[in-house]
């Protein structure tokens, strides 16, 4: 099938195949449409925007155009290419900026300012560069979909397989010797077991709206390690899961996006922006590219690939833009890389839904939403998974797409449609929150309000990695923070002194994980990444010292003297230890505070 999806912009189309009915915005009628597909992609005008057919009714075809269609009147012609809306794969993808239908933007001046002229049909990837091709496969190989024929440098961090498309399957007659190619230049021939003869080159193309084939899905077991604590131990991500954060402007989805980026242990970084205000998207075409890997040093574009919705370019293009981001991580998940895709934010893209359906004139749902709305969104999350690729050999490679999808509730309104259909389908939710963050409690995701369905799979994954205490220390952290959360009710009432001992110690050792642990500063050197071993030990000391002071607080001795403690600013100091020097800091720690607050009582605690 790979043959026939070319890219719409590397053919050129000369049968006029219908005429322009109306135009609405992004919606084009066409008529006298005859032998098109629905979602086949034409081009509208002699300015031959692009757009695709997303309805059909005789030979009238309903067209979302992903280009401006200012000017563009009826009468005009629409062109067929027959062809899926496509993008095209191979060495040069990492490190692009492309818009929603994979053209690339070549700076971000161009992208900040007047944009991409309309109807321009760029190659996606440069097809004239020269690559370093190393062969793997051999003359006489039995070959099939997924089989990697050699390997690229694509940058100094990736290491791009090419891949023997999909629909392929025979022997290799012949295989290019090391050498530099380009996109045009044939790495391999193979005869396919129809007999015929087919040249492969190192690009390949795939229709956006169908997920790329797999052998098998398997539940996730592994964590996303992200390096942050509220994340990796109260909330997990598992390679190959589903999250959702909804974003309120200022609750600091941005840094989270970020540090997702810099630290989580993908090395393939896939960001899908759609912007609403104006400066949204521009901020992170800006920032994104000066981020820098914080493992490699070099620049995080290395390993990442932008795709860039701004508020002046059609809301028809979000949708595929979505679908080209997760088509591009299924191309790098089949080389057996885990890839981490950030949708943000997919409440824009429901919003261009909610549009074109209320041109198309479509039965509204809830909030004006279609009632696709719910199916779009589960489709879109279920090509995220941990995988075993296609190949022809038995052992399992693998490959993972974890998603993250950025939702935007008007006013931090969890109950819109947007944030429930997509709880519904996503396995862990981050709730930021706006009060958390006018706290500058950072990263302000609300500890009572997250949860993570991936918690039971991941525990055998940080028994056997990191520490068998993992699962009880974090259900224990929880307990206390809800009793927290009682308490504060009561604390606001009556003030905090009118509580008996023991619960105000439950609000010192609540305290301390809230302020020392779900805090994280994403600008600290050393804060900004808290390795999996270090976040155990720091629970595990601050929960002991919840222990001992609750101990104390039995024998009574005072809150007062109890908050007096020496050990508490150390503890304080733990999330800036040295991520290398910590385990030695910490034991002395432990044993230090253990003998002070044994002090306490007399040595009795
Ligand atoms: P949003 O994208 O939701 O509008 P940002 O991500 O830009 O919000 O965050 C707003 C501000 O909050 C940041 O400029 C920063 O000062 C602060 N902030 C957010 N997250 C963190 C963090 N993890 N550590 C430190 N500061 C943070």
């Amino acid at each position: 099938m790979t043959e026939s999806s070319a890219t719409p912009e590397l053919r050129t189309i000369d049968t006029e195949a219908g005429t322009i009915g109306n135009v609405a915005g992004p919606v084009v009628k066409g008529i006298n449409m005859r032998g098109c597909r629905m979602y086949d992609v034409v081009q509208v005008s002699d300015e031959r925007l692009i757009g695709e057919i997303i309805e059909l009714d005789g030979d009238k075809a309903t067209i979302q155009v992903y280009e401006e269609t200012d000017g563009v009147t009826p009468g005009g012609p629409i062109y067929l290419t027959n062809l899926p809306l496509s993008v095209e794969l191979g060495p040069g993808l990492i490190g692009k900026i492309y818009d929603g239908i994979q053209r690339p933007l070549p700076n971000i001046k161009e992208v900040t300012g007047d944009f991409i002229g309309r109807g321009v049909h760029v190659s996606p990837i440069e097809h004239d560069a020269k690559w370093k091709f190393t062969p793997l496969a051999m003359v006489g190989d039995k070959i099939s979909g997924g089989d990697f024929l050699g390997e690229v440098p694509e940058t100094t961090v990736v290491m791009h397989k090419i891949m023997t498309p999909p629909d392929v399957e025979g022997e290799v007659t012949w295989i290019a010797p090391a050498g530099e190619y380009t996109l045009e230049e044939s790495i391999a021939k193979v005869k396919l077991v129809d007999g015929t003869e087919r040249e492969l080159t190192m690009a390949q193309k795939w229709p956006v709206r169908r997920g790329r084939p797999f052998k098998k899905k398997f539940d996730p077991e592994k964590p996303l390690i992200t390096g942050q604590r509220i994340l990796d131990t109260f909330f997990p991500i598992a390679k190959g899961g589903t999250a959702a954060i909804p974003g309120g402007f200022g609750t600091g989805k941005t840094i989270t996006q970020h540090q997702l980026a810099k630290w989580c242990d993908a090395e393939i970084i896939v960001y899908v922006g759609c912007g609403e205000r104006g400066n949204e998207m521009t901020e992170v075409l800006q920032e994104f590219p000066e981020l820098l890997d914080p493992r490699t040093g070099q620049p995080l574009m290395n390993r990442t690939i932008l795709i860039a919705n701004t508020s002046n370019m059609p809301v028809a293009a979000r949708e595929a833009s979505v679908y080209t981001g997760i088509t591009l991580a299924e191309y790098y998940r089949d080389m057996g890389y885990n890839v981490a895709l950030m949708a943000d934010s997919t409440s824009r893209w429901a919003e261009a839904m909610r549009e074109i359906s209320g041109r198309l004139e479509e039965m509204p749902g809830e909030e004006g939403y279609p009632a696709y709305l719910a199916s779009r969104l589960a489709d879109f999350y279920e090509r995220a998974g941990f995988v075993d690729t296609i190949h022809s050999d038995d052992e399992q490679r693998d490959g993972s797409i974890s998603v993250i999808g950025a939702v935007s509730p008007p006013g931090g309104d969890f109950s819109e449609p947007v944030t429930q259909n997509t709880l519904r389908i996503v396995k862990v939710f981050w709730a930021l929150d706006a009060d958390l963050a006018d706290r500058r409690h950072f990263p302000s995701i609300n500890w009572l309000r997250s949860y993570s369905l991936y918690l039971d799979q991941m525990v055998p994954w940080w028994s056997q990695e990191v520490s068998g205490e993992w699962p009880k220390l974090r259900e224990r952290a929880m307990v206390l923070l809800q009793k927290e959360a009682e308490l504060q009710e009561i604390v606001q009432l009556v003030g905090p002194d009118a509580l008996p001992p023991k619960e105000q110690v439950d609000l010192e050792g609540a305290r301390v994980i809230r302020e020392n642990f779900l805090q994280q500063n994403a600008f600290h050197k050393v804060d900004t990444y808290c390795p999996p071993k270090k976040q155990v030990m720091m629970l595990n000391i601050m929960l002991d010292y919840y222990d001992m002071i609750q101990g104390a607080a039995s024998k009574g001795v005072s809150v007062e003297r109890i908050k007096s403690l020496k050990c508490r600013e150390p503890i304080g100091r733990m999330a800036t230890a040295s991520n290398e020097k910590f385990q030695s800091l910490f034991t002395k720690l432990h044993k230090e505070m253990r003998e002070e607050v044994r002090d306490l009582t007399g040595g009795g605690a």
